[in-house]
């Protein structure tokens, strides 16, 4: 079938699901069309193709994308129209993706459920009353329905590893610095990462090889040669492997169903030759704590640009003082708002040495506990969360508890690491369980390699 035919059966997919799914912001129909055109004609005249030539592709609404509007799922951005395309999503035009829409995600990223985007809820397509996860919620759930066939999401503390976990696909959160994040729009610098979301390994492999690389406009970018991903999936597991079991993950408030799961993907491992040992990190349950300091006192100072002046809406108001104070007022969802105060007050004087500068120490010791890890073991693996999907509605009242379902995931943020979430099995409800694998730096390589050969 042609690029144009392809994009044509995924708009109508789309026309027909979005009304249950609600996983697009925006859907670029035309530009999808002209692209796809462009496509053909390029496979016409016999040029050379590049490697997602004619994919149909999801973008998570905080990545600009130069004249199609970019909301971040907030209110503030509600006619933000970026003058500039973002690093990855120039790189996947590169590589000839057509990108069918932009979607949805919880306001400025912060959140677990997509629930705290202003716009709509997405819901989850395994079971329609349930949440995709988040906050990358859109992107899963767009790939899980077969919306488009890979999707970029960002992962600061957990949104794309959670939410491929409750919707059944793949999803990889790479090494801080392998894809650029110049574009992205700023939640928590120094954790956020851009990754895929796809359907199986193989399809993640070649996304990432098309996004990843140095970029010289992101001062954070690593100068590493990228590999193609693909020449790692093999269809036997490397002897001598070894895995190592994170014990504390296996603790208090892990679904029974979950646990069992995750426990038979490690039996799994092992018959396909791997090594499997238990590893302690024993630092890591102060993940989300120190997490929720550093991500919001990031959060606080990124989102002072937000002013009414350079970006996004502005209120009226008599002065400069009252513009600034009526549009974030209103511009911003209470969770935003919330991440804001937290971070302020944590990084004022006098509280800055008790909690800024203590959770970074925290971060230093966690990023340790995995350096102990990784020098006795390949790849460390996890639930990816504690829990399978949860009801719309159910955590909204309950910050906290919301904040617990990323137990698993940001332990690897803070530290930097590669994380992937990979399918491995469902609940009694059907409802589908995450495996995380965790690597040392740069060790995507390993993740492609176990991923594959476990699925
Ligand atoms: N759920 C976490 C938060 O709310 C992580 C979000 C993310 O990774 N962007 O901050």
């Amino acid at each position: 079938r042609s690029a144009v035919e392809i994009t044509q059966e995924t708009l109508e997919r789309i026309t027909t699901l979005e009304p249950k799914v609600k996983a697009f912001l925006t859907v670029t129909a035309e530009n999808a069309l002209a692209k796809a055109q462009q496509v053909d004609q390029k496979i016409a005249a016999g040029e050379e193709i590049g490697i997602l030539e004619g994919i149909p592709i999801g973008i998570k609404d905080n990545m600009c994308t130069q004249g199609i509007k970019t909301t971040c799922g907030s209110q503030i951005l509600a006619n933000f129209v970026p003058p500039y395309e973002s690093t990855v999503t120039q790189k996947l035009q590169a590589a000839g993706a057509v990108a069918v829409g932009k979607t949805n995600l919880d306001e400025f990223a912060m959140g677990s459920s997509t629930e705290n985007s202003s716009y709509q809820l997405t819901a989850n397509p395994w079971e329609l009353t349930r949440v995709p996860g988040g906050s990358s919620g859109g992107s899963a759930a767009a790939v899980a329905a077969s919306e488009c066939v890979v999707s970029l999401g960002s992962d600061t503390g957990g949104s794309i590893r959670q939410p491929a976990s409750f919707c059944g696909v793949v999803g990889l959160k790479p090494t801080y610095g392998l894809v650029s994040r110049f574009g992205l729009v700023a939640f928590a610098s120094s954790l956020d990462q851009i990754g895929p979301f796809a359907r199986n390994v193989e399809d993640a492999a070649i996304f990432l090889s098309a996004i990843a690389g140095y970029d010289e406009r992101d001062s954070t970018s690593l100068k590493v040669e990228i590999p193609d991903y693909t020449q790692y999936l093999q269809p036997e597991l490397k002897k001598g492997l070894k895995v190592g079991v994170i014990k504390e993950t296996f603790g208090d408030g892990l679904d029974s169903v979950v646990a069992e799961r995750v426990q038979s993907a490690i039996a799994k491992l092992e018959e396909l030759g791997a090594e499997v040992k238990e590893i302690s990190c024993p630092r890591f349950r102060y993940g989300v704590p120190a997490y929720y300091i550093i991500a919001p006192s990031e959060a606080s100072a990124n989102l002072a640009r937000y002013d009414a002046v350079k970006y996004g809406i502005r209120e009226d108001a008599e002065n400069l003082v009252e513009m600034y104070t009526k549009t974030r007022a209103t511009g911003f969802g209470d969770e935003v708002k919330r991440r804001i105060m937290i971070g302020t007050y944590t990084l004022s004087a006098g509280y800055y040495d008790a909690y800024y500068l203590k959770a970074q120490k925290v971060r230093t010791l966690i990023k340790q506990d995995f350096e102990q890890a990784f020098a006795d073991v390949d790849v460390l693996v996890s639930p990816t969360c504690p829990s399978t999907a949860f009801k719309a509605g159910e955590k909204t009242d309950d910050p906290l508890a919301m904040y617990i379902s990323d137990l698993m995931t940001i332990p690897v943020n803070l530290a930097g690491l590669p994380g992937m979430s990979i399918p491995c099995g469902f609940d009694e409800a059907g409802l589908p369980i995450g495996l995380q694998l965790i690597g040392n730096v740069l060790r995507e390589d390993i993740l492609f390699h176990v991923a594959h050969a476990y699925e």
